[in-house]
């Protein structure tokens, strides 16, 4: 994949990911407009998110080590992010990890509220954590990671398949291109927008409401 060249502090968050497989305009207000709302369902998930890393804490293993809110970059994917835990389990075909012996196979597991969703957006975001991990590394593919949801509170195992590789890299190819072109698609009126915390930013019912920053421009010349 051919990711255009930019410089690190313009990397993007890795998290985007999850704003736009739901929409694409709501990622770009964010991330290319650097407008940001917070409804109930965002704070609540930050909430639960910082909550969340508890049922791991305490769990000492001596086949298993969890390391917490781990940096990560891929320079590949042009991102940057955190991961919730990163898992490392003994394993043959591991890589060494400073003051352990032997050999660890990376396991990243992401924190969500709520359930399982439809939608891969999760997914995407945990496979895109295991790609820059494999570059940071220098490790073997990883093969298997997992996400603990909130409610129900367990863990659902996610297979890191070539499919789910492909659909990350071109949604992050999509994201740089947008940001790189300082692009954000023109509202379009779906259901998800009666949740989306930017509804009120957004005006999705408005006609032509492509840019926030030209709307208020439109606005401002019209007065
Ligand atoms: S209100 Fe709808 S179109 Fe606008 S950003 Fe939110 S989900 Fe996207």
């Amino acid at each position: 994949m051919e990711i255009m060249e930019k410089s690190e502090e313009d990397y993007l968050m890795l998290s985007g990911i999850q704003h736009f497989s739901f929409c694409k305009r709501q990622w770009a207000l964010i991330h290319v407009e650097n407008q940001w709302s917070e409804n109930l369902l965002t704070v609540d998930g930050e909430i639960m998110h910082k909550n969340a890393h508890n049922p791991l804490k305490s769990e000492k293993r001596r086949d298993r080590i969890a390391t917490h809110e781990m940096s990560i970059v891929s320079h590949k994917l042009r991102v940057v992010g955190k991961c919730d835990i990163v898992e490392f389990h003994r394993d043959d075909n591991g890589v060494n990890i400073s003051g352990h012996d032997g050999l660890w196979r990376p396991y990243p597991v992401e924190y969500k509220r709520g359930k399982s969703k439809i939608n891969d957006c999760d997914r995407l975001q945990l496979c895109g954590q295991a790609i820059c991990l494999e570059e940071m590394l220098l490790c073997d593919k990883i093969e298997e990671a997992a996400i603990f949801y909130g409610e129900p509170r367990r863990r659902e195992v996610v297979a890191l398949t070539d499919e789910l590789r492909n659909q990350t890299f071109s949604m992050i190819q999509e994201m740089n291109e947008y940001y790189s072109r300082g692009y954000t698609p023109r509202a379009k009126w779906k259901r998800g927008c009666r949740s989306c915390s930017l509804q009120n930013i957004c005006l999705p019912k408005m006609p032509d409401s492509h840019s926030v920053k030209n709307y208020i421009r439109e606005s401002l010349v019209e007065d």
